[in-house]
């Protein structure tokens, strides 16, 4: 490792920079402003999952109409709630209020300067904490982004995965953190991992630090960083019921609260298993078994058929019941699992009558 590439990468920075708003121009002392850490730290939440090109007009009009955090801290929400529309993330606004009525509250209307202090304030975690610090007040914070965590993987070779490289992360850039210029070193990692090391097909060849780069010289840079191998899922099994009536099949609302809340669906119980009883006796057919993929878990669920004669013999009567053509089911609205096993239900009908 070239022990100089911090001061490469600031070079380099010193001479890429793009303008922003928000940003102190490299080299330059931070501005004498009291508002200067609010108009970082109102970028730094705005640019959460939000990019710079859609950001840039909102920090303008923010900033236009509310200079300072007492300005904003005096808003009223609706007014904005309504600015903030299309940054998305509404969670985002709201803490943002909140966040600048305790810094009011707390701190007097100025942003304290430690990262502790921040981290202690609605909405801010460790990653807006060390950038305020840093580039609100020049302090020497260590700035870790996604971008900033792939760059350091590469540089250093560092193989743990994420997570859990996130503590060698540190380590090697707090070790190298150039005294007194840790907000332009933060902010050329950021520019040179989305210029140049990027997630697919880094520019190796035009990057300022390649010497030092670990994973330059391995010619393995896309390998990092190493993501934790995938946890098999899990697999469920659970059953839904198919009852038709004269052509119409039955439909019931599922609870608001849960998987697929609130949406349509066949009857269906826990999915904690094939011991679940029919929702009323009757000569139940299995027409086999639909596979569904959740986030945590895979989901086999088996189908049953009952037809009967007539609705009234449908006792207990279902709660929020809707009996839809059996026709008509494909477009019913269903969420794609009881798509999959109406179909099946369809399917298996027409061999019945066909039989
Ligand atoms: Fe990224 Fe390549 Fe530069 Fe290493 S040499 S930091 S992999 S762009």
């Amino acid at each position: 490792m070239t022990d100089s590439w911090p001061l490469l990468l600031i070079d380099w920075y010193r001479a890429h920079a793009r303008v922003l708003p928000w940003r102190n121009p490299p080299g330059a002392a931070l501005p004498d402003a009291a508002d200067w850490p609010y108009r970082v730290w109102l970028s730094e939440v705005m640019l959460q999952q939000t990019t710079v090109e859609a950001v840039t007009p909102y920090f303008r009009a923010f900033t236009a109409r509310w200079p300072n955090v007492a300005a904003l801290a005096a808003a009223d929400d609706a007014q904005v709630m309504q600015a903030w529309a299309g940054l998305g993330y509404y969670a985002r606004a709201r803490n943002l209020l909140a966040c600048a009525r305790a810094v009011v509250a707390q701190h007097g209307g100025r942003f304290p300067g430690t990262e502790a202090e921040l981290r202690a304030l609605p909405g801010i975690g460790d990653y807006t904490a060390a950038a305020v610090a840093a580039f609100g007040f020049g302090r020497d914070a260590v700035v870790i982004d996604g971008n900033i965590e792939r760059l350091t993987t590469r540089l250093f070779g560092i193989v743990t995965p994420l997570p859990a490289a996130r503590g060698a992360i540190r380590d090697a850039l707090g070790a190298v953190l150039p005294v007194a210029q840790a907000g332009d070193f933060a902010q050329a990692m950021m520019d040179l991992a989305r210029r140049v090391c990027t997630p697919r097909n880094p520019q190796c060849l035009l990057c300022p630090i390649a010497a030092a780069c670990a994973a330059r010289s391995a010619g393995n840079a896309e390998d990092f960083p190493v993501k934790p191998a995938k946890r098999a899922r899990p697999t469920r099994q659970g059953t839904a019921w198919w009852i038709e009536v004269d052509k119409h099949v039955l439909t019931v609302q599922r609870p608001a609260k849960g998987l697929l809340g609130g949406m349509r669906a066949l009857p269906s119980c826990d999915w904690k298993g094939l011991g679940a009883q029919p929702p009323l006796p009757g000569d139940w057919r299995l027409l086999g078994a639909v596979q569904h993929g959740f986030t945590h878990f895979e989901l086999e669920l088996r189908v049953q058929a009952l037809w009967l004669p007539e609705r009234s013999l449908l006792q207990p009567a279902i709660a929020g019941a809707d009996w839809v053509p059996v026709a008509e089911i494909a477009s019913a609205g269903l969420p794609t699992l009881f798509a999959k096993a109406a179909a099946l239900g369809q399917t298996a009908i027409r061999g019945e009558l066909a039989a």
